[in-house]
C-alpha cells in the first residue's frame, strides 16, 4: 500500500531493532510543520535511513536523546563544540551576557573583543566584519571580491561547500552530494552563470580557467582544507599555487575557514599551511555554539565595505552580544594545550577505527586534516570529489547504525567530517573502542 510513510519503510529494512520512540514521535510532529521534519537537510538521516535522534541535552562529549539514551558525540554540532557541550566557562559567559540584555542594535564591546582575539591569532587577518552564519560570510566575501576587483567570475571547486549561497551551490558536496542534487532548483542560470566549478587539487585546471577568462575572474574560493566531501586535505603546494595564480592575475584568494578556523590549530588552517589569503571566512568554532560568523582579511580590501566604502553589507543581529560572549569565551580557552588534547584524542580514535576495520578486512581510507577526519570505504586515497564518490557508502550506513545502537553518534552521511573535542576523555574513547568491532563487522557484511 502506498499509505506507508517513507520513513517507516526505511526503518523496517534496517536490521537494527533499536528503540527511538520519543524521537519518532517528535519527528512526526516536526514533519507536519517543517519540510522533511528538519531545519537543515542532513539532520533528517536520509542518507543512512532510520529515525533522526532528537537531542535534549549535551554535557562534555555526550548527547542525550529524547528517549533518554546517551551517545558519545562525534559530530560536535558539525564542529563548533570543540570544548564539548555545556562547557562551564562558556555557559557562565553566556549567562552573564544574557543577564545584561540580548540585543541592542548598536555597537558593543563584546564584538570588538572577539574581533581583536581573531585578528591577534591570524596574522593575515587585518580586519573582520561579523555576521551570523557561514553562508552570510562567504556570500559577503564574494560580493566584496567582486566589488573590489570589478570583475564577475568566481572559481570554486567541486565538493567544496560554502553554505547555501546561490552562486556557490554548484557541485557543493555533503548535503548536496548526499541528496545527489547536482544543481538546486531555485538558483537561476544568471546566479550560477559566473561560477566556474573545477576539480579539487587540480592546479592545471585553475591555470587553464584563468587563461580562458583573462581579466574576468574576481576570486578563487576554496575550503582551506575541505571537510564537506569527507576530509580531503589540499595536496602539498595546492593552496600556495592558488594564491600565486590569483596574485599573478589580479584576483583575490579567498580561504573559507568556516570549518577549519580555530579548529585545526589556534590560527585554523592558516596556522597549518601558512598560505596568506586575501580574504578569509569563519563560523562554527568562533560562535561557541551560537550564530556568529565573520569574513575578513586585507585591510585595503575590507576598506571597500560599507560604511567605509561602497560595497553594501549589514545585519540586524551581527555582533550579537550573547553570541560574541560565547565565541570569545571559547576562543580564550583554546590555548596550545587545548589543541594538543583535541589532536591527540583524534589520533587515538583514528587508530581505533582503522584497527577495527582492518581486522574485519574492510577496505577503507582514513584521511585527516589535523584533528578533523573521516573514513572513506574505498582502498584508494581520495583527493577530490570524484574520488569521494567512488566509496561504498552502503558500508557506512551499516557502520553508522551499529555505532548509533551502541551509543556512538557519527555524522549521518559518509560525506562529512567527524569532530572531537577537549572533553573526549578516556571513558568516551573506551565507549567508542567497545562499539567499533561490531560496527566493523556490520560494514564488512553490508551489501549494496
Ligand atoms: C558550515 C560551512 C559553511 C556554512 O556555514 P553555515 O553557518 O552553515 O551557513 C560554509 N563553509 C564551510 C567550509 C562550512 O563548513
Amino acid at each position: 500500500m502506498s499509505e506507508m510513510p517513507e520513513k517507516s519503510q526505511v526503518m523496517s529494512e534496517l536490521p537494527y531493532p533499536y528503540e527511538a520512540q520519543a524521537s519518532q514521535t517528535l519527528f512526526d510532529r516536526a514533519a507536519a510543520v517543517t519540510p522533511g521534519g528538519v531545519n537543515s537537510p542532513v539532520r533528517a538521516f536520509r542518507a543512512v535511513g532510520g529515525t533522526p535522534r532528537f537531542m535534549v541535552s549535551g554535557t562534555g562529549p555526550y548527547l542525550t536523546d529524547a528517549d533518554g539514551r546517551e551517545y558519545v558525540d562525534l559530530v560536535c554540532s558539525w564542529g563548533p563544540m570543540i570544548l564539548g557541550h555545556a562547557h562551564p566557562e562558556v555557559i557562565a559567559a553566556v549567562q552573564d551576557a544574557v543577564a545584561r540584555g540580548t540585543s541592542f542594535g548598536t555597537p558593543g564591546e563584546g564584538e570588538v573583543a572577539l574581533a581583536e582575539e581573531m585578528v591577534a591569532r591570524i596574522e593575515p587577518l587585518e580586519q573582520v566584519r561579523l555576521v551570523s552564519s557561514g553562508t552570510e560570510a562567504t556570500m559577503s566575501a564574494i560580493r566584496l571580491a567582486r566589488g573590489f576587483t570589478q570583475r564577475a567570475k568566481v572559481i570554486k571547486f567541486a565538493g567544496c561547500y560554502h553554505g547555501h549561497v546561490d552562486a556557490l551551490l554548484a557541485a557543493a558536496g555533503s548535503g548536496v552530494a548526499t541528496f545527489a542534487l547536482p544543481d538546486t532548483p531555485g538558483v537561476t542560470g544568471a546566479q550560477a552563470g559566473d561560477t566556474i566549478v573545477l576539480p579539487y587539487n587540480d592546479l592545471d585546471a585553475v591555470r587553464a580557467a584563468f587563461a580562458a577568462h583573462p581579466g574576468e575572474i574576481a576570486c578563487v574560493i576554496t575550503e582551506a582544507s575541505p571537510g564537506n566531501m569527507g576530509v580531503v586535505p589540499p595536496l602539498p603546494g595546492f593552496n600556495q599555487g592558488l594564491k600565486d595564480v590569483c596574485a599573478a592575475n589580479g584576483a583575490l584568494y579567498i580561504s573559507d575557514e568556516v570549518m577549519t578556523g580555530f579548529r585545526t590549530s589556534r590560527a585554523g588552517w592558516f596556522g597549518v599551511d601558512g598560505v596568506r589569503p586575501d580574504l578569509m571566512t569563519f563560523g562554527k568554532v568562533m560562535g561557541g555554539g551560537f550564530p556568529a560568523a565573520a569574513f575578513g582579511g586585507r585591510a585595503d580590501v575590507m576598506a571597500h565595505l560599507a560604511p567605509a566604502g561602497p560595497v553594501y553589507q549589514a545585519g540586524t543581529l551581527s555582533g550579537n552580544p550573547v553570541a560574541t560572549a560565547a565565541g570569545l569565551a571559547q576562543l580564550r580557552l583554546l590555548d596550545d594545550a587545548a589543541y594538543e588534547k583535541v589532536d591527540a584524542v583524534s589520533e587515538r580514535i583514528r587508530s581505533l577505527v582503522t584497527e577495527a576495520l582492518t581486522k574485519e578486512g574492510v577496505a577503507h581510507t582514513l584521511q585527516n586534516a589535523s584533528n578533523m577526519f573521516s573514513v572513506f570505504f574505498t582502498d584508494r586515497p581520495v583527493k577530490n570529489y570524484e574520488d569521494a564518490r567512488t566509496q561504498e557508502s552502503f558500508r557506512y550506513t551499516a557502520f553508522f547504525h551499529s555505532l548509533l545502537e551502541n551509543g556512538v553518534y557519527l555524522p549521518p552521511s559518509s560525506f562529512e567530517s567527524w569532530f572531537v573535542s577537549t572533553a573526549h576523555d578516556d571513558r568516551a574513547v573506551q565507549r567508542i573502542a567497545d562499539a567499533l568491532p561490531a560496527a566493523a563487522r556490520a560494514a564488512a557484511e553490508a551489501t549494496a
